[in-house]
């Protein structure tokens, strides 16, 4: 164990292909899970090349299912990988990887919304936030109803420092929609910038590194996916709570068409909503007539720094939501 951790040139030994497996362990993809399969070794290798050097890394990958990234990680020369699958049938094959790089893989039978990974390797990873990137990385192929959600929560983390970026600036390669991979990696002033672009760039540096093609995928989706890279900042690029920035960029994107300042305006009650906004906006020094697609992650930096300072001064301010507002005047009027 203690040889093969320090060994950067583990390969596995011949096994049956993914295919093989999935037909062994009857491992037909439930449609209901949006489960699609890499099948294709050489194209998981460059998912995992593209992670970064994994040489005695500590990796946690998310949804194995039958093992096609599993295997490239394994052979990446990893220290350790740790797999969580919440699907049962997957386990059996994984347990064969498992026997064919003895003390490399853990599989965990879980959900990876749930499970805690800031307590499963070892503490002496951990390194301060300003220091390199821990040798720990996420890496994952996961259904597009859960990689979006699971990204946000993530990016929330990464926003307080816990769960998995306990470590440090623990290192992400995820695979998401086509659509959403884009978004996330919008640059200002780009069709796909959304809330998204702005919650994941003002945390993390960004890359879209790789786009799979539908057809790699067994069954085939109906969309092409893309790889994402996330390194965490040393310096968030909005030094305000991850809630109010998340109040401040939903809203601002409420009508993404308009002008910035309708969507903005959402963020006070009605009866003072033209003079707040026009104040929220003179503070931040920001143009009304800017669309939310063309505000910079600056731009949102100064409108979080004079949303935060108007909270400051009417603590009631964070806790109005306008469809509570919305929803009182329509049982008044009813
Ligand atoms: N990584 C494999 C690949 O690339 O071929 C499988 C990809 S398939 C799109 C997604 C996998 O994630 C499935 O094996 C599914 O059972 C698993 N999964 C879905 N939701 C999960 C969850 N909440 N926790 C853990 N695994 C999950």
């Amino acid at each position: 164990m203690a040889a093969s951790r320090t060994l950067g040139t583990f390969r596995l030994p011949p096994l049956p292909t993914i295919r093989e497996i999935i037909k062994l362990f009857r491992l037909q993809a439930v449609k209901q899970l949006s489960q699609n399969f890499l099948l294709d070794l050489r194209l998981t290798d460059k998912i995992v090349r593209k992670a970064g050097g994994l040489t005695n890394a500590y990796v946690y990958e998310v949804g194995p299912g039958p093992g096609g990234i599993t295997r490239s990680i394994l052979n990446a020369g990893v220290a350790e990988l740790l797999v969580v699958e919440k699907d049962g049938r997957f386990i059996p094959g994984l347990q064969m990887l498992s026997d064919a790089a003895p003390g490399k893989l853990r599989i965990v039978h879980g959900d990876v919304l749930t499970f805690k990974i800031e307590r499963a390797f070892p503490e002496s990873l951990k390194r301060q936030w300003e220091d390199d990137p821990p040798n720990v990385h996420i890496i994952g192929n996961l259904p597009f109803s859960v990689s979006t959600p699971l990204i946000i929560k993530w990016l929330e983390n990464v926003s307080h420092r816990n769960g998995p970026f306990a470590y440090g600036r623990t290192q992400m390669t995820l695979t998401f929609q086509k659509e959403v991979a884009e978004r996330l990696t919008a640059s200002t002033g780009s069709k796909q910038r959304s809330r998204l672009s702005i919650m994941a760039q003002y945390l993390c540096d960004v890359q879209h590194i790789l786009t799979i093609p539908g057809q790699a995928f067994i069954p085939k989706p109906e969309v092409d996916s893309g790889v994402v890279h996330f390194t965490p900042l040393t310096r968030p690029r909005i030094e305000q709570p991850f809630r109010l920035v998340e109040r401040v960029v939903q809203n601002a994107f409420q009508f993404r068409r308009k002008y910035c300042y309708r969507g903005l305006g959402m963020l006070f009650p009605e009866a003072q909503r033209l003079e707040s906004t026009g104040k929220l906006l003179q503070l931040a020094d920001v143009d009304p007539t800017l669309r939310p697609t063309q505000l910079s992650v600056l731009h949102f930096k100064s409108l979080c720094d004079a949303y935060r300072k108007m909270c400051d001064e009417d603590p009631h301010l964070f806790a109005y939501n306008f469809r509570e507002e919305l929803k009182q005047k329509s049982e008044k009027r009813g």
